[in-house]
């Protein structure tokens, strides 16, 4: 069997968990050997399954990172399914492009931004790779359109990039109702704006 890596992504609560779930029991039906891992850090739930926000659920291994999870695979598994893939870091990358090369199908799943928007950890690099990418989308809390953020509540204070909750920290949200002012981003933007427009004498209320 020639080897792929598929790559599920999205916003929470967009499926990625029920997708990677579904790929896998699939697998399961068809009598490959799947193992399924997961990082330590997220440990909703279960500490060693995978369940999704409508509480499926598969049994999982949890490892520290990349080196522990290649060390945990059998040679004769056929298909690695790897939920949270956004918390590894880079070393994911040769992991899972190893794992392919021996010929092994390779299902991650992964937030693709973080809540501020940026990319999440090896997730920009892993897409790259990756033979087939599918972007899912969640409801956006506010209007029912389709989701591709994940919104952070002003409430919650804790401004790390890691923090792991559910819908009492996090909602699914449409562009439109992310409105994440990036500074560090945006500034730069708006003084080249503010500047052009003055140039050509059209600043206002910039
Ligand atoms: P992910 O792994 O992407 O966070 P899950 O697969 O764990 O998502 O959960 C998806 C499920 O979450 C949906 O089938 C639905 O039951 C539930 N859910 C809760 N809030 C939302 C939302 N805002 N949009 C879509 N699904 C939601
Ligand atoms: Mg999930």
């Amino acid at each position: 069997m020639q080897g792929i890596i598929e790559v599920v992504c999205g916003p929470m609560f967009s499926g990625k968990t029920e997708e990677l779930i579904r790929r896998v029991r699939r697998c399961q039906i068809a009598r490959q050997k799947v193992q399924i891992f997961k990082p330590i850090i997220d440990n909703r739930y279960h500490a060693t399954d995978v369940v999704s926000h409508n509480s499926q659920s598969i049994e999982a291994v949890p490892v520290k990172d990349a080196f522990d999870l290649l060390q945990r695979v059998y040679d004769s598994t056929r298909v690695v399914a790897i939920d949270e893939v956004q918390f590894f870091d880079e070393n994911i990358l040769s992991v899972v492009t190893k794992l392919a090369r021996r010929g092994c199908r390779v299902i991650c799943a992964g937030l693709d931004q973080d809540y501020t928007g940026k990319p999440f950890g090896p997730m920009p690099t892993l897409l790259a790779i990756a033979d087939t990418v599918n972007k899912v989308h969640a409801i956006c809390t506010v209007c029912g359109e389709a989701a591709s953020k994940t919104y952070r509540r002003p409430e919650v204070k804790n401004k790390n990039q890691v923090l792991v909750g559910e819908t009492d920290s996090y909602e699914a949200r449409c562009r439109a109702h992310f409105d994440y002012f990036n500074e560090e981003e945006e500034l730069p933007l708006m003084e080249f704006l503010a500047k052009t427009l003055k140039v050509n004498n059209l600043a206002t209320n910039v």
